[in-house]
């Protein structure tokens, strides 16, 4: 299907300044009503919230503000780092796009209408909507053709590398994290944000926004900001864009007090928690398992050994050695119990980024068991049973993440 831009991304696209446009007037900023919980009054966005198309070519920020209806902390940081840009003392090179994800849904304050926005970027449902009937879409299959259609604008007129940032807060409280597909040039990126980043998570979940546009060469990653009607939410998230503008190499003047600010702020909120962290579990449930997570646990939460982490109908599951918990479930519905973290040390991480510069990933069907899928060569077939966890953590160090076992054979994939 062939979508029009936006009259906003349309009058946009002709401007050449770099002041930005659809910024938004100074009373819209932070004025939305909130309720506490899990359900807000709503916020009213356009598709294309913003576009600053800098003079001088440069790379691209995608932004993606409220891909969740009930989260629209992002919508109001983006909304302040346009309106800081319409001052016009800071000069962008490259082009700054912000898109409300979720429109209708943001609308409202609902999660979502008829289902999660963040689920369905695969190819074939990416084929589907961009080849329907036009205004035969509905809901959500509509805000993703439109948000397909946005993005595919950014990466065809870009000038340069092209980023995207999907914003998210969660339900219960929590510092901010950052999680991305393992590649290394996205380990890169997110290392300018003194929040704990978790490798390894996002492999954990099909069809995500964030992955499909990695697979198309843009340099993604999704952050959790907060709970969802926490101020701090949304101040964090306004310091994620800053960070992402300087570190895109996008701040073509010199760079303002913002991103030193936005640093000394995530770098507090981060506390006594690591800086990478590596997902290697996850505690996955069925609703016959009568999982319940034990109470006060945060979304990123450090542990010691033997503590107390929920019970099921087999009783007690504590931590069998110190480390993270990630994403406790506290709602009815998941087959996610909790994801089980570890810090992963700057030793560590220098070690796994040289295996994976060498040529060592052409080796790897050398070792026992480990065939290579001849239709998609980023995906490796492992049938055997004599020291395969010990095969799939040394597939794991060289981004080989995405895990899934039937029987006596795992296929794991890279990004
Ligand atoms: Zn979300």
């Amino acid at each position: 299907m062939q979508l029009q831009p936006s009259v906003g991304a349309d009058r946009q696209a002709k401007s050449s300044s770099s002041a930005p446009t659809g910024a938004p007037s100074p009373k819209t900023v932070g004025g939305r009503a909130s309720t506490p919980g899990e359900a807000t009054t709503g916020v009213a966005c356009e598709r294309v919230m913003g576009r600053v198309r800098g003079q001088e070519a440069g790379p691209s920020l995608v932004v993606v503000a409220g891909i969740h209806g009930n989260e629209p902390a992002g919508v109001e940081a983006a909304r302040r780092v346009l309106l800081r840009l319409a001052q016009g003392d800071i000069a962008l090179r490259g082009e700054l796009v912000i898109l409300g994800g979720n429109v209708a849904a943001l609308r409202t304050g609902a999660r979502y209408l008829q289902r999660d926005l963040n689920r369905g970027w695969t190819d074939d449902d990416a084929l589907r909507l961009q080849t329907a009937t036009p205004g035969s879409l509905q809901a959500e299959d509509r805000e993703q053709a439109e948000l397909l259609a946005a993005i595919e604008v950014v990466r065809s007129t870009a000038r340069g590398a092209v980023h995207l940032a999907d914003l998210h807060t969660s339900s219960a409280p929590g510092v901010p994290f950052v999680i991305f597909g393992d590649t290394l040039v996205q380990r890169r990126f997110v290392r300018v944000f003194p929040i704990p980043v978790i490798i390894g998570l996002v492999e954990h979940v099909d069809g995500v926004l964030s992955e499909f546009w990695s697979r198309r060469g843009l340099v993604t990653f999704s952050v959790e900001g907060g709970q969802h009607e926490d101020p701090r939410s949304r101040d964090g998230l306004e310091a994620i864009l800053w960070l992402a503008l300087s570190q895109a190499g996008m701040i073509a003047t010199s760079t303002p007090p913002e991103v030193a600010a936005a640093t000394r702020l995530l770098d507090q909120r981060r506390g006594d928690l690591p800086r990478v962290l590596d997902v290697v579990s996850r505690h996955s449930i069925t609703a016959a398992d009568a999982f319940v997570m034990e109470p006060g646990f945060r979304n990123v939460h450090r542990i010691p050994k033997g503590c107390l982490l929920a019970h099921d109908r087999r009783g007690e599951i504590r931590a069998s050695s110190a480390g993270v918990v990630v994403l406790p479930l506290y709602q009815k519905l998941g087959s996610d119990g909790f994801f089980w973290a570890l810090e992963v040390s700057d030793g560590q991480l220098r070690i796994s980024e040289l295996l994976r510069r060498l040529p060592v990933d052409a080796l790897v069907t050398l070792l026992p068991g480990v065939k290579r899928d001849a239709a998609q060569p980023r995906r490796l077939e492992v049938s055997t049973t004599t020291g395969r966890a010990k095969i799939l953590s040394l597939l794991r160090l060289l981004g080989y993440r995405r895990e899934k076992t039937t029987g006596t054979t795992s296929t794991v994939e890279r990004a």
